[in-house]
Formats: C-alpha cells, structure tokens, sequence
C-alpha cells in the first residue's frame, strides 16, 4: 500500500482482516467498499450525499465527457510506464475512471483520495484506482517524492503539499473553471451575473507547460438535469431563496461549458 499512516507517516501494511497497520499500531479498519479512511479529525467533511448524487447523475449524463476524455489523453501522453498517479479530490470518481481507461495499458498505479466519505465511497465501487482513501489535501497522507502525476479537477488543493508529493519532474495536472463557464445558470440566479474570475496561474515551485481551453455548449433538456447541475455547485448553497426557486422552476437550460487544463511540471 502506498498511502502512509497519517498520524506517524509510516508504512501501512494490510493484514488478514484486511486493515491498515503502520508500525506503531496506528490501525485503519477497511471499508465495505474497499477505501480506507485517513482522516484524522472526525465527522462529515466536503461534498454530503445529495452533492454526490447530483452529481453523479449530471456526470452520467456525459456532459463533462470531453473534459474527461481530453484530461486522461493528456495525462497518459504525460507520463510514462509504471507511473504512480493520485486523483487529489477524486469526487465519485468521475475523472479517475477515465484515467484509468487511458493509462492502464501503461501499467500505471492509480491512487484516489477525496475528503468526503460519501464521494468516496461511491469512488471505491467503480474500482477503477488501486487504493482509496478518505484524506484531505492539505494532509495527504504519502511520503515525500512519491508519486509521478498529480490530478485535481475543480478541487480545493495545497500546493506546498502537492509539490511535497510529487517527484522531481513530475506533473501537476489541474482543471479550473473558464470565466464563461455556467453562465446561462448564472443568469438565472443572479439578477447581474459576472464572468468567473480566473486567478494568475502561477504556482510557487512549478513551471506551467501546457494551458488548453475547451469550451462547448450544454443543453439540459428537463428539470432534473437542470437540479442536478444546479446542485452540485456551489450556488447550491450560496443561492438566495428566489434565486434557487427560479432555477429549480426552469425545466431546460441552455448553458455553455468552459474549461481551463493546466499541466504543470515540478522544478
Ligand atoms: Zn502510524
């Protein structure tokens, strides 16, 4: 196992029951599901299960498809045979199963952590990583230099982390929201809508090697599509009460998709 313990670092090894042991008998018992969780503080943490499931059902829909098609091509032509990949906020798993379709026939060792148990555990019955873990990503729980390729799609990160983990020339793979994107559902909750701010790209300790927009139209055809886009955003919770009732009211939207990939490579 490669995840580490995340009260000492050290190594886990996995017994007959089929949990995690580090040396100094920290222990992690396996989920149901397979994943372990490596997170240190208690409770419920990041996305509940009805995000999850919205999203989950949008995704399936396969309107992110050509982000996800485009972002695993980027990463298999990135890396090279034997590479160790980690998902930093894998979500449901959306992203890491079209990693791992690309990338398998290069023998490539998928790791997926995102801090929501309910995303996770969702995550872990696609089976499409090698091991899953509930962590945060301001904690990761690897040892230094440790992986090839790191991929964070719309995910909250640490860059200081990121580059702790990653090797010497390995990539950090990001995907960010275009000033565009979602527009049209802006539209509906706001009265003035704004552009999505796009931040500088530079990030300490990192040199940026590859910068691609794809932008498309998205066209919800019924109120549940719309519902499950809508929550599965954070206007779901930032949403004044009209605003929610309007866009939960609408049942098509004519939208648009606006993405940035960022490929980074560490110095
Ligand atoms: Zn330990």
């Amino acid at each position: 196992m490669i995840f580490t313990c995340p009260v000492c670092g050290g190594k886990l090894n996995i017994d007959e029951s089929r949990a995690a042991k580090c040396d100094n008998r920290h222990s992690f018992d396996s989920a149901k599901q397979g994943y372990y969780n490596l997170l240190l503080s208690g409770g419920d943490h990041g996305d509940n299960k009805e995000m999850v499931l919205a999203r989950r059902s949008f995704l399936g829909g396969g309107f992110y498809e050509p982000l996800a098609k485009r972002i695993a091509e980027l990463c298999r032509d990135s890396i090279g045979n034997e590479a160790v990949i980690l998902d930093a906020g894998c979500g449901e798993g959306y992203y890491t199963e079209h990693l791992s379709k690309e990338v398998k026939p290069k023998n490539a060792y998928i790791l997926a952590f995102d801090i929501s148990r309910d995303a996770v555990r969702e995550a872990a019955k696609k089976r499409c990583a090698d091991e899953y873990a509930v962590a945060s990503s301001y904690h990761i729980p690897l040892p230094d230099f440790s992986v090839d390729m790191v991929l964070n799609t719309f995910s909250p990160q640490a860059p200081a982390e990121t580059l702790r983990v990653l090797r010497r020339g390995g990539f950090f793979v990001m995907a960010i929201p275009g000033e565009e994107h979602l527009f049209g559902l802006k539209s509906k909750i706001y009265d003035t809508p704004y552009k999505n701010e796009v931040k500088d790209t530079y990030i300490e300790g990192f040199e940026l090697i590859l910068r691609e927009e794809l932008r498309y139209p998205l066209a919800l055809r019924s109120a549940s599509e719309v519902r499950d886009l809508f929550m599965m955003t954070p206007y779901a919770y930032r949403t004044s009460k009209e605003g929610r009732e309007r866009v939960l009211s609408l049942d098509s939207l004519e939208c648009e998709a606006h993405f940035i990939i960022l490929i980074y490579k560490k110095v």
